[in-house]
């Protein structure tokens, strides 16, 4: 950038929080994954002219109107998790917005908090339970900004039954847009002094163009302040902790309303049936489809073990169709009647709670595997009679081994604490596809979808032989709504896999059409719109129209979101999109 332009940007911010140093920039330029979505492989995503961290909305509000005046577009960011936060070109400064860290309000009654973009999920959770509420978290783990899952970017976590996804949970947002004017949308808006009870206000509501379906991804302005809705929470307000990463422990034992279970289902049938019945009784807190092999990342904790109890073939036995659930009660009363629930469910499914106090040891998977080689489902007699399933649970365990299962099950569905480097133990590298946020049927066939299409190149050495089906997902709104999106695990050191999985994922985008499974994670930005546009009332023409109405000169980086007639179709990197 030269020194006029740093200067006048300068004047808006001060000069310590503009900055272009070339290696500075580079760390804005280095995600995970980028390899999916540059189509020819290569690792860096462009370097940015700038990066500014503004700390105020007016601050942001300068920063775009002087792009309006100058050849440069903005892009902002809150945590940066995703590659999608990246500049398009060397022409977009990056706006970096953790000097933006407040909570500016928590309306406890009313059960709203507005928070500004770097108020991180985990830290307002931490907040909310002493007060008796919870947020909606997304299940790339609590680090990430409400306010971006809310406002600009997916949305998706494994409270979704009970607490929604973060779309819906908007309750109104300051909005800085491209031109730099500031708009605050619903029921907060200027001079009304009503108060951030809805997003909506009279007349027609323009929420559906500043968030729509998945988010604008940084593509229409800056967001600088977001309300949020927040649900009632009946656990523990307080946690007390033992250990280290990845295996923090609960020292306390969980109260008695709150209860955690992991339920193997003989089909997918059953637990597609077991996900609708549990939503329409409404006794699910959280819950998460957790694949056989993710489950057995979960036992263990080196690829050696692994390996070994994978190849045993016991898991894929007992936790193909595998569901990991929370369920809380009000009152202990209400827990009670939940449970009660419950259990009738399984055992119109066929749903066994697997015991917690035993874990999975390589040389016992082992001689398992090997004496169960020509049974199909080990648990077949428990699913028939009910009454054998207390014995499952009777099966000695170590306390110690209890303890450690229950605090992980606390940890990934309530407080979102994923073990995200055992994630990437196996392969180094992972992506996703499909996806669609539809029905909970929907979602499990497109896990099989995915499944099936994966072997070829598990086949080949490609892929993990991760057995095909990591469809990970949950329900939404009592299941109302559900989601599976398909995992890869690729190798990023090896070209050939990197390309496989980009051409999986591509045709994990066509099949979306083909199969009407809906609009995948992956449909988003110009290329993305252009191919799913048709099929869905050409959606992407009104977003090229909102884009161009609200952003006439081209002040914010459209390349995630809408193509511009500033900008030539054919222009910028090629790429493909991957969340
Ligand atoms: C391993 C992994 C797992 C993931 N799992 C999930 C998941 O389960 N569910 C899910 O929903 N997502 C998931 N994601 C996607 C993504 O990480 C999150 O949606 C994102 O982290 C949201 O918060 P953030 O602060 O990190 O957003 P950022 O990465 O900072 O931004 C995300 C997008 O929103 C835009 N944006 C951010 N802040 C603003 C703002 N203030 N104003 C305007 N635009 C803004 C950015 O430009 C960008 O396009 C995952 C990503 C990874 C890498």
């Amino acid at each position: 950038m030269d020194a006029e332009h740093k200067k006048a940007f300068a004047d808006v911010v001060g000069s310590k929080w503009v900055r272009d140093t070339p290696c500075l920039m580079d760390t804005y330029a280095f995600y995970m994954n980028p390899e999916i979505l540059n189509k020819d492989g290569s690792v860096w995503l462009p370097r940015p002219a700038a990066v500014i961290m503004p700390e105020t909305t007016q601050e942001v509000a300068g920063i775009l109107k002087l792009c309006n005046k100058m050849d440069y577009m903005a892009k902002p960011l809150s945590t940066g998790f995703h590659c999608v936060a990246a500049a398009s070109n060397e022409k977009v400064i990056v706006l970096d917005l953790k000097r933006m860290n407040k909570i500016v309000d928590l309306d406890v009654r009313n059960q709203i908090a507005v928070v500004e973009p770097y108020v991180k999920a985990i830290n307002l959770q931490t907040i909310l339970w002493k007060e008796g509420l919870n947020l909606h978290v997304i299940s790339c783990g609590g680090n990430h900004s409400p306010l971006a899952s809310a406002t600009s970017a997916w949305g998706t976590g494994l409270g979704g039954p009970a607490l929604s996804y973060s779309g819906r949970n908007l309750l109104g947002v300051e909005w800085v847009l491209p031109t730099g004017d500031v708009l605050t949308l619903g029921s907060a808006g200027e001079g009304t002094g009503a108060g951030w009870f809805t997003a909506d206000g009279p007349g027609p509501s323009l929420r559906g163009i500043m968030r729509g379906y998945m988010g604008a991804f940084g593509g229409l302005g800056v967001f600088t302040k977001a309300a949020i809705k927040l649900y009632p929470w009946d656990g523990p307000s307080e946690l007390k902790v033992e250990g280290g990463c990845p295996h923090y422990q609960l020292t306390d034992d969980l109260p008695s309303n709150l209860g955690l279970f992991a339920i193997s289902f003989p089909s997918k049938k059953a637990l597609a049936d077991a996900g609708y019945k549990m939503g329409e009784s409404e006794i699910t807190y959280a819950d998460f489809r957790l694949p056989a092999f993710y489950t057995t990342m979960g036992a263990t904790d080196d690829n050696l073990e692994l390996k070994r109890i994978w190849q045993s073939g016991l898991l894929q036995k007992v936790a193909k169709y595998h569901l990991i659930v929370a369920i809380i009660g009000g009152s202990q009363r209400e827990y009670d009647w939940k449970l009660q629930t419950f259990k009738e469910i399984l055992a119109e499914t066929e749903g066994v709670i697997l015991p917690l106090n035993r874990q999975p040891q390589a040389s016992q998977a082992e001689l398992a595997g090997k004496l169960l080689k020509y049974i199909d489902d080990p648990l077949k007699l428990f699913r028939k009679f009910p009454a054998l399933k207390g014995l499952l649970q009777k099966i000695p365990g170590g306390e110690r081994q209890l303890k450690k299962a229950i605090s992980e099950l606390f940890w990934v569905l309530l407080r979102h604490a994923n073990n995200t480097q055992g994630n990437f133990r196996p392969s180094q590298a992972m992506c996703t596809s499909l996806g669609t946020f539809d029905t909970w049927d929907s979602g499990l066939n497109q896990s099989e979808w995915i499944a099936a299409r994966k072997q070829e190149s598990i086949r080949k050495g490609l892929f993990l032989d991760d057995g095909g089906d990591l469809g990970c997902g949950g329900t939404f709104e009592h299941c109302h709504m559900g989601y599976l999106e398909g995992i890869i695990m690729y190798s990023s050191k090896d070209p050939q896999s990197v390309m496989a999985a980009g051409k999986v994922i591509d045709e994990a985008v066509q099949a979306c059409i083909d199969q009407s499974f809906g609009v995948p994670i992956a449909g988003f930005g110009c290329e993305m719109n252009a191919k799913l546009g048709p099929h869905c009332g050409n959606y992407h023409e009104w977003l090229a129209k909102i884009k161009q109405a609200l952003d006439p000169n081209l002040a914010s980086d459209p390349f995630f979101y809408s193509r511009h007639p500033k900008v030539p179709v054919t222009g910028g990197p090629p790429r493909r999109n991957e969340p």
